[in-house]
C-alpha cells in the first residue's frame, strides 16, 4: 500500500493576480510520495490494491522514454514489493536517460518496441504474447488511465478544497481531469489545460466521461491553446516562464505539463477571462522527475 505524505496547499502572492482581485493557491501533489509523485500516485493507488487482491506480483505498463508514468510505476511497484516491466516506445538509446535509468534502478525490466509495433499495445493478441513472454502480470495502460485510476484521482480534492471557485489541472490522457470532474462541487469550475495539440481532446474527454459514467456537479472547461507546439514541445517563452516562476515562488514546474498549465492560467488571468473575486486552486500534478532528462536532452538547466 502506498502511504501518502500530507499535502500542503500554499497561497501564492503576486500583483499579477492580486491586482485583479484574484487569489491563487497551489496544492503540492508533487510532494505526495517520494516514490510515486503527483497525480500518478492517485492513479496507481487503487490499481496496486487491485493487483494485490488478484494475487499478482508483476505490473506491466507502457510509455515513452521520458514518461512520468513509467517512472512512477517502477518506483511504486518496488515500494510495494512487485516486479515491474516497462514496454518503452521507440529504440533503446544508451546511456539511458535519467527517467529510464531511475526506472531500471527501481527494478523495472525495460523492453523497447518500434513505434509501429508499439501501436498494437491495446490488442488482445499482443497482450497475450507479452503474457507468454513474461508470465502473468497486472496490466496498467499507457498513461495509467482506467476506472481505478479515476477512483484515485477523485480523491485529490478534499473537503478543505471546497472553498475554491476554480480548480486547475493539466491534461494528458484526461484520467486526472475525469476524477476531478467527478468530485468538484456545484459552484466550482474545473479548468483543464491540454498538453497535447489538437481539439480531439474535447472528444477524448467526452468519451472518457461516457465510458466511465462520469457526471459532474460543477462546470468544466478544457483549454487546448497552451500546448506550445504539441506534446513534449516547448519554446523559449515557456522556458523563461518556468524560470521566472521558480525565482518568484521556489516551486519547480515541468515543461511537459505543469509549466504549460500555469502559463495558460496566467494568460487567462491577464486577459481578464477569470472573474474578480475568484479563488483559484492550481494542482501541481508532479512531473519533476522528467526535468533532468529534459535538461540533458536540450542542454538546459531548468530548476528542479
Ligand atoms: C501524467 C501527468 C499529467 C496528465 O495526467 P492525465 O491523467 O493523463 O491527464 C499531468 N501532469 C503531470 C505532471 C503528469 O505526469
Amino acid at each position: 500500500m502506498l502511504i501518502p505524505n500530507s499535502i500542503e496547499t500554499e497561497i501564492l502572492h503576486h500583483p499579477l493576480w492580486e491586482k485583479k482581485g484574484i487569489e491563487l493557491s497551489i496544492k503540492r501533489l508533487d510532494q505526495v510520495h517520494s516514490m510515486a509523485s503527483g497525480n500518478k500516485f492517485f492513479k496507481l493507488k487503487y490499481n496496486l490494491i487491485q493487483a494485490q487482491k488478484l494475487g499478482k506480483s508483476t505490473l506491466l505498463t507502457f510509455g515513452g522514454a521520458y514518461s512520468n508514468h513509467i517512472f512512477a510505476t517502477a518506483a511504486a511497484a518496488e515500494y510495494v514489493g512487485f516486479k515491474s516491466i516497462g514496454i518503452i516506445r521507440g529504440e533503446e538509446t544508451l546511456p539511458l536517460n535519467p527517467t529510464l535509468k531511475a526506472a531500471q534502478s527501481h527494478g523495472m525490466e525495460l523492453q523497447y518496441l518500434s513505434r509501429s509495433v508499439y501501436r498494437n499495445k491495446k490488442e488482445e493478441a499482443f497482450i497475450d504474447n507479452l503474457k507468454k513472454q513474461y508470465g502473468d502480470f497486472y496490466l496498467v495502460p499507457e498513461g495509467g488511465t482506467n476506472a481505478l485510476a479515476i477512483q484515485g484521482t477523485a480523491e485529490i480534492l478534499t473537503e478543505k478544497d471546497s472553498k475554491f471557485s476554480h480548480i486547475c489541472t493539466s491534461i494528458g490522457t484526461g484520467g486526472t481531469f475525469s476524477g476531478l470532474a467527478k468530485s468538484i462541487e456545484p459552484d466550482q469550475v474545473l479548468i483543464g489545460f491540454s498538453s497535447l495539440k489538437g481539439d480531439f481532446i474535447h472528444e477524448e474527454i467526452r468519451s472518457l466521461f461516457s465510458q466511465f459514467e462520469i457526471q459532474t456537479k460543477g462546470k468544466i472547461q478544457i483549454l487546448d491553446q497552451y500546448h506550445f507546439g504539441g506534446y513534449g514541445k516547448h519554446n523559449e517563452g515557456l522556458l523563461e516562464f518556468i524560470r521566472w516562476f521558480y525565482q518568484e515562488f521556489q516551486i519547480p514546474l515541468d515543461p511537459v505539463y505543469t509549466g504549460k498549465m500555469v502559463y495558460g492560467l496566467l494568460d487567462q488571468i491577464k486577459n481578464n477571462l477569470i472573474p474578480i473575486g475568484s479563488k483559484i486552486l492550481v494542482l501541481h500534478t508532479g512531473g519533476i522527475q522528467g526535468i533532468a532528462g529534459f535538461n540533458q536532452r536540450f542542454g538546459l538547466s531548468l530548476p528542479l
